[in-house]
């Protein structure tokens, strides 16, 4: 494992870089912008070919350009929404950034290598309101949305770290935040994601996860394209599921049912319920069974996870038996279910882990 953090990732940000970040920009405004500095329309292409596929860090790279319009760019824009201020290599090439953003919030990004697949992971919150039990992004709280161009551009950095001969083929919502609390940049971001104008990653590889805000599952099943959704389930009925996701009081098991059904009915995509296993929470064989009653009947597909540490949590993950045995229990009763391979075991793996190490230190 190797880790690299910035000083600058401790340091309060003495004045916030008034230039904007050029892919915050639309189209129109980067063309308006380069027709008022007296530049051709084909610029436009030139500069978003370099923003959007090349592997480079500034815009002094962009060799095609004029050495003015480079300045100019740099004299207006700032390259990147972030700073990347926190590195961590695992010993399976798991890597997870810390960036920092212009308001010196931070906020990770994560890429998972199997073979032939680089999925990345981003975050939409700075932090998050829903407050599960077990994770290190809820314990400070929700700061801010993300902006569209904050979430899609993770993406890109992780996409310019990456070797020349590998691409990011999946992407998944999964980081800090509740991605359908902060549903107009989302769709926003996965629109730039997905479009063959932009990044050009396919609907079915992008995969969104929410603890279940209903109406926006039914808005997100219209939305038109073929996006993936996953919901973190983690308990088999309303009173326990309240305890590990609190916000469950004000939803409710039936109504969230009701919503994935009607995503199912109306993009015909199965849904995957995650569960993160709690050691002598909800790993036991009568979980188990509950969890088959209430998925029955229903295309579902079931992502076990075995608690990811976190070091200020008295949690921990079932031993491997256990683990197992839930999965039999699920499988016998004609449920799809899947343990998840733990990745970047001995880095800061649980979601919001790095960003609170952090914070502690600040
Ligand atoms: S698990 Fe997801 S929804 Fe729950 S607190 Fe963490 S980031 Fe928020």
């Amino acid at each position: 494992m190797s880790d690299s953090i910035s000083q600058s990732a401790l340091l309060p940000q003495l004045s916030a870089d008034m230039r904007r970040p050029l892919l915050a920009l639309t189209e129109q405004e980067l063309l308006d912008w380069l027709t008022s500095v007296g530049e051709k329309k084909f610029r436009l292409k030139q500069i978003r070919k370099w923003m959007i596929e090349r592997r480079i860090k500034s815009f002094d790279q962009m060799t095609d350009l004029p050495a003015a319009l480079r300045q100019k760019l740099t004299t207006e824009f700032r390259f990147s929404s972030f700073e990347q201020v926190g590195h961590q290599i695992a010993s399976d090439r798991t890597e997870k950034l810390l960036l920092k953003l212009n308001d010196s919030e931070l906020v990770e990004c994560v890429v998972m290598r199997e073979p032939g697949r680089h999925t990345v992971c981003i975050s939409t919150q700075v932090g998050c309101a829903m407050g599960c039990v077990f994770c290190a992004s809820g314990l400070l709280g929700v700061k801010r949305d993300l902006t569209a161009s904050e979430i899609f551009e993770q993406v890109l950095v992780i996409h310019r770290l990456l070797a020349d001969d590998e691409r990011v083929t999946n992407v998944v919502v999964m980081g800090i935040g509740e991605p359908l609390a902060n549903y107009d940049n989302l769709m926003a971001a996965l629109e730039f994601l997905s479009s063959e104008e932009n990044f050009g990653l396919g609907a079915r590889r992008i995969t969104v996860s929410t603890v279940g805000l209903p109406k926006k599952i039914r808005e997100f099943a219209r939305n038109g394209k073929q996006f993936n959704l996953a919901i973190s389930l983690h308990a088999p009925n309303d009173e326990l599921r309240t305890k590990i996701v609190p916000v469950n009081r004000n939803i409710g098991l039936n109504e969230l049912l009701d919503a994935a059904d009607d995503f199912f009915e109306v993009t015909g995509r199965r849904i995957s319920y995650e569960y993160v296993l709690l050691s002598g929470v909800n790993d036991q064989p009568a979980h188990a069974e509950e969890l088959a009653t209430l998925l029955r009947g229903r295309n579902a597909h079931v992502n076990l996870i075995p608690m990811n540490g976190v070091s200020e949590l008295v949690m921990t993950a079932p031993g491997e038996p256990m683990t197992r045995r839930f999965c039999e229990i699920l499988e016998q009763r004609g449920i799809p279910a899947t343990v998840r391979k733990r990745k970047g075991a001995d880095i800061d793996a649980a979601c919001g882990q790095l960003r609170l190490n952090r914070e502690q230190q600040r």
